[in-house]
């Protein structure tokens, strides 16, 4: 969808964007790593506007930032 920018479920070319935020308390849109939000990496969202599919990005240099997290754990 990113870039595509085209619904993998339904094909529909509608869709809508939510750029990832980090608010007070760790509001927002984001993946908390750490105990504060200075911890905190954005999660951008693509929407369907058709289908409601969504799918969720994060930045990719905050990629290696959860990597190096020990809240986060490779899936195996
Ligand atoms: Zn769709």
């Amino acid at each position: 969808m990113k870039n595509t920018k085209k619904c993998p479920k339904c094909g529909s070319d509608d869709i809508l964007y939510a750029k990832g935020y980090t608010g007070g308390y760790g509001a927002g849109s984001n993946i908390m790593y750490g105990v504060t939000i200075f911890s905190a990496v954005d999660v951008d969202r693509y929407i369907c506007g058709n289908c409601g599919y969504i799918e969720h990005y994060v930045k990719t240099p905050d990629i290696k930032v959860l990597r190096n997290s020990k809240k986060i754990k490779k899936y195996e």
